[in-house]
């Protein structure tokens, strides 16, 4: 089993929008793949199409111990299971602080179902809040969606520094998975240098696939599916499924 935690603290990066489309991807490689929905935003529940009504209990439940992951884990249509969330797990913020080993609940939820999954993905909340940190002490690495925007880079100090810190006090096993370009529009000449920079300051972990910017791919949460189970071949849907196979083939080696 391979936990990824999808982050960035910086908001509309496309962190849910991987989050969804590499869950169906990896599935439609025949993996067995949870996602997990740390946000309190719960756009990849609505993204799985989950509805509200179906998402209880959500991963709330989960890290205060009222309820089990089998009893949270949702099937979704699509070749991949979920843990929902909704707007509830705003408090767990809050809640956790008064629990024993606060940053260990999403780690020692998944533990209970160690051999069911090749792949959980978590998606991470834009912050770096008890949220995040429980995803971070859970996952074996990062994978980091981003937009090649002048601030794209100063973000990413940001969030270097607080692996390193998650590393050193919670995580001592986590990595960098990779980084991920997305919404990329590859007319535009800041975007070309802002990923040369990544390219030059990364190597390798800057993953070869780009995601394109591509209007199917921000459609197809309205109708609560991903982009393979909407328009299987959009820009946005063969992306994906190449990330999926880039990360099969980096995990293989
Ligand atoms: P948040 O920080 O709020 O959780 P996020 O990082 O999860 O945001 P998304 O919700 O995935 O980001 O994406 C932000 C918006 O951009 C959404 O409306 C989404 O549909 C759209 N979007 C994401 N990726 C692409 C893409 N490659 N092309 C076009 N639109 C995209
Ligand atoms: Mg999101």
């Amino acid at each position: 089993m391979k936990v990824l935690a999808i982050t960035n603290q910086k908001g509309g990066v496309g962190k849910t929008t991987t989050a969804v489309n590499l869950a169906a991807s990896l599935g439609a490689e025949g993996q067995r793949v949870l996602l997990i929905d740390m946000d309190p935003q719960g756009n990849a529940t609505t993204g799985a199409g989950i509805t509200k009504k179906e998402a209880l209990p959500t991963v709330y439940q989960l890290l205060i111990g009222a309820a089990t992951l089998v009893e949270v884990c949702i099937k979704t249509e699509f070749a991949f299971d979920i843990l929902p969330a909704n707007r509830e797990l705003a408090g767990a913020e809050v809640e956790l602080i008064e629990l024993d080993r606060r940053e260990y609940r999403l780690k020692e939820a998944l533990a209970q179902n160690h051999d069911e999954y090749d792949f959980v993905l978590i998606d991470c909340p834009p912050a770096l809040n008890m949220l995040t940190v429980n995803a971070l002490v859970a996952a074996d690495s990062v994978l980091i969606p981003m937009q090649c925007e002048y601030y794209a880079l100063e973000g990413l100090s940001d969030l270097v520094e607080t692996l390193r810190k998650v590393r050193h006090h919670l995580n001592s096993r986590l990595e960098v998975e990779g980084l991920l370009r997305t919404m990329y529009n590859g007319q535009s000449t800041l975007t070309q240098q802002v990923s040369n920079e990544l390219e030059s300051h990364f190597g390798d972990k800057v993953y070869k696939t780009i995601v394109p910017r591509n209007v199917r791919l921000a459609e197809a949460p309205s109708y609560g599916k991903p982009v393979i189970a909407f328009d299987k071949n959009s820009k946005g849907a063969l992306a994906y499924s190449a990330l999926a196979q880039e990360i099969l083939e980096r995990t293989a080696k």
